[in-house]
């Protein structure tokens, strides 16, 4: 009778344990069948904290790390299996070049990855849109690449964030995303790297595309597009950075009246190779600048004319006879990001009809 017992309840135990092994083996299998998303996690607004629930400006950026962000959404682990590395912990008025190189050479190892789908990027507002145009431009896959911030340091009450990465998880995990090059989703938008910008010093609903539009929604927890950038941009560009370990020095010099010529003096005597003028109107030249310009120009370094409107492209042979001065147009990319291409361009060429291909290409 006692051996008996115990021979039921051995028949028990082993009958819980192929249940127990059964669930988790189903368990184990809906997780494979999730996509896999890695969070890189940079700083900003979004990893911020603030002494009140009801502080919303003078707060502290960058000071939440990636696997707090992670935690504190738990409906993530619905959509994707999760992943988060801390790439960065800066205020994103703070970022520089060394991390953009940093970024998407992780990026570009993770993504060459059979078990990586996708990508979201946590980052500051402030310069979110170049380090979206620079992935743009140098990210080498078709998996979704997805930045998110938000307007609101995480202690804030409604906080922009959890939501924002609840949706850059949901749009990096879907393969609607894919080849759309690096995406922008804030505020239940989704917009295009190349021609969002921040318009707003303090609203959440601050991204937007003023000349082209956003190129969809996220409803429901799903991505939905309504159309596409017809400018080139991951696998389809020609710049690698692998093997890059700084880039050519560009900076920006700002048009207003009674402008003159002490900025860009500075910055060729601190050794720049392009400068980026961001003109009154399409790209105007004061003239008492112009002949600057032109000196410059003579030395070596690439003059780009582009404009501080904020839309409309700067017109070649416009505003300036471009071909005889030898100078380059930005089109319709915004100074900051007319600063990023400039960039990878002179890391490939000095020549300027190449230099004014690339502006009319990515
Ligand atoms: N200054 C902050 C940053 O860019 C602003 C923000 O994230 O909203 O890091």
């Amino acid at each position: 009778m006692k051996m008996h017992n115990s021979s039921l309840q051995t028949t028990a135990l082993l009958a819980s344990y192929a249940l127990m092994a059964v669930l988790s083996a189903t368990a184990a299998g809906q997780e494979q069948k999730l996509p896999n998303v890695t969070i890189l996690a940079t700083g900003g607004t979004i990893a911020g904290t603030a002494a009140a629930a009801t502080q919303v400006a003078g707060y502290t950026s960058a000071k939440v790390p990636v696997e707090q962000l992670i935690d504190a959404v738990p409906d993530l682990k619905k959509v994707a299996n999760i992943k988060g590395e801390q790439v960065a912990q800066v205020a994103s008025e703070s970022m520089t070049n060394d991390v953009w190189l940093k970024l998407a050479k992780r990026i570009n190892v993770l993504l060459a990855q059979q078990d990586v789908d996708g990508i979201v990027v946590t980052h500051g507002t402030d310069t979110l849109e170049e380090t979206a145009y620079f992935l743009n431009l140098v990210v080498k896959s078709a998996k979704p690449v997805v930045l998110v911030g938000a307007m609101r340091p995480s202690t804030a009450i409604s906080a922009d964030g959890p939501f924002n990465i609840y949706n850059g998880v949901a749009v990096a995990a879907s393969k609607a995303s894919a080849g759309r090059g690096v995406l922008v989703s804030l505020n239940d938008q989704i917009n295009g790297a190349r021609d969002v910008t921040k318009m707003n010093t303090m609203t959440v609903d601050t991204f937007r595309a003023p000349d082209f539009g956003l190129v969809g929604y996220v409803v429901g927890g799903q991505p939905q597009f309504y159309r596409t950038s017809t400018r080139k941009h991951t696998t389809e560009t020609e710049f690698d950075v692998t093997n890059v370990e700084t880039l050519p020095a560009v900076d920006i010099v700002y048009g207003y009246a009674n402008m003159n010529r002490i900025p860009l003096d500075a910055f060729v005597a601190a050794g720049d190779k392009g400068i980026i003028h961001a003109g009154v109107g399409d790209g105007s030249l004061a003239a008492q600048v112009k002949p600057a310009l032109i000196e410059i120009r003579k030395k070596g370094v690439i003059i780009v004319r582009s404009s501080r409107t904020g839309g409309g492209p700067v017109v070649r042979n416009g505003e300036a006879n471009d071909d005889d001065l030898d100078f380059v147009v930005s089109d319709t990319l915004s100074p900051q990001k007319a600063r990023i291409l400039l960039m990878l361009a002179l890391t490939k060429t000095n020549n300027t009809k190449e230099i004014q291909r690339m502006f009319y290409t990515y």
